[in-house]
């Protein structure tokens, strides 16, 4: 049977708006294609993992108060991690975790929290605490060449994300890295870091499906067709939301 494993970033601390929901997405998709999914966790005091032996690394959203006490243990890993994405590891990272990956995060005190700079982007929370981008948000994305398809889920960051300079959907209802920006996210093969809460997996199913036959082809060195599943559910949701946005 094919096994995928999942490594779960500090599930203490970076969980906001439902980011589990992606694992639990994953694994029921990958379950219900006779794949095991094997999920390990790894929070501050564990043992240092080794990046490269998962097929997904997931992180999730936090506070500007969780992302600077978990910086200082995440940089440690910086060498391990960059190794892993080097070598395919799919990264799947939201909110908080997304500018973590990134140059730095200023907050609005103008304390920096580093980053582990392996992207080019940075991040500037915006000074005025109650202006956020907060709601809805609607994207076109490109998962694979010339196959656009709509990417939705709920946002709410103060950081202000530049220079992205791949990034993973042109905004088409809502924010994106900064205020009233057309772009969102930060983009690679095997790299998605969004804003997008939501959870994004749920309301995705083409994501989830893009993440699982990328690991599986990375994996087994085998092209992947994936048994097609029953979403009658999650496309009914995504109609309504699509109508109410942007038609
Ligand atoms: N602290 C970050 C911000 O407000 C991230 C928030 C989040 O993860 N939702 O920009």
């Amino acid at each position: 049977m094919k096994e995928l494993k999942i490594l779960y970033l500090y599930p203490d601390m970076l969980e906001l708006y439902g980011d589990y929901g992606n694992i639990q997405v994953l694994k029921y998709r990958m379950e219900k294609r006779n794949i095991t999914c094997k999920i390990d966790q790894y929070s501050i005091g564990d043992a240092a993992p080794d990046f490269s032996s998962y097929d997904i690394v997931f992180a999730g959203g936090g506070a500007d108060n969780e992302q600077s006490i978990l910086a200082e243990d995440l940089v440690k890993y910086k060498e391990n991690i960059k190794q892993a994405i080097q070598n395919g590891v799919f990264f799947l990272l939201i909110c908080g975790a997304y500018q973590l990956f990134g140059k730095y995060y200023k907050g609005v005190e103008g304390n920096i929290i580093p980053g582990l700079e392996i992207f080019p982007y940075y991040t500037e929370a915006i000074l005025d605490r109650k202006k956020r981008c907060i709601g809805n948000i609607v994207l076109e994305v490109e998962l694979e060449n010339n196959k656009p398809t709509k990417v939705i889920g709920f946002e709410n960051h103060g950081g202000q994300t530049f220079n992205s300079l791949s990034h993973f959907g042109k905004v088409l209802y809502g924010n994106g890295n900064s205020f009233g920006n057309s772009e969102e996210g930060f983009f690679i093969g095997n790299v998605i870091a969004t804003y997008l809460h939501g959870p994004l997996l749920s309301k995705n199913p083409e994501v989830s499906d893009y993440i699982i036959k990328y690991c599986l082809e990375r994996k087994y060195g085998e092209k992947v067709e994936l048994e097609v599943l029953d979403d009658t559910f999650e496309l009914k949701c995504r109609e309504q939301m699509l109508k109410r946005l942007i038609k």
